[in-house]
């Protein structure tokens, strides 16, 4: 059996992963409605991801015997005024998402919970992915939002973007 803190912010951590999908979604609406295709294709990837991040917290606490409490999943509550305002509220996400699970490693450690400890290593690597794409659209956006030609082509690189299973894998 899992230690019950640890337990708790591996609960609580499923309900934020489903958050961000849901965050992500709203980015992807937002982009939708501004007709750049290429963007909301990227928040869309973003949003399956988040949705995979969850289900592995998920199967990892059934894999240790813990009962999973699913909770409501509060209502996306930014508001894009601009293009940039999105790629922001995602890099601020992100990193409320990494300190979070650090926050989890912490408590892992402290109860000298390795099994946990290395499940949790691939997110934290995976956090740090997360926060360099968040800032590479920022400077990306600097760079070009402005030029309405450079948007367009930013705009179809970001179409590019396919989704690909997590490769964490639990058995
Ligand atoms: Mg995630």
């Amino acid at each position: 059996m899992l230690n019950k803190k640890v337990a708790d912010l591996l609960n609580e951590q499923i309900n934020k992963e489903l958050y961000s999908a849901y965050l992500y979604l709203d980015m992807n609406n937002y982009f939708q409605q501004r007709g750049l295709n290429g963007f909301a294709n990227w928040y869309m990837i973003q949003a399956q991801e988040e949705r995979d991040h969850a289900m592995l917290f998920y199967q990892y606490m059934q894999n240790n015997d813990c009962k999973v409490t699913l909770d409501a999943i509060a209502k996306p509550d930014k508001v894009f005024k601009t293009d940039m305002d999105v790629l922001k509220a995602g890099l601020e996400h992100e990193e409320y998402v990494t300190a979070s699970i650090h926050t989890i490693y912490d408590a892992a450690y402290k109860v000298k919970d390795f099994r946990t400890m290395q499940f949790l290593d691939w997110f934290v690597k995976e956090q740090g992915e997360e926060e360099t794409n968040a800032r590479d659209m920022i400077t990306k956006m600097e760079l070009f939002g402005n030029d309405p030609k450079s948007l367009y082509m930013l705009n179809q690189e970001l179409a590019g973007r396919t989704y690909s299973a997590p490769s964490l894998v639990l058995d």
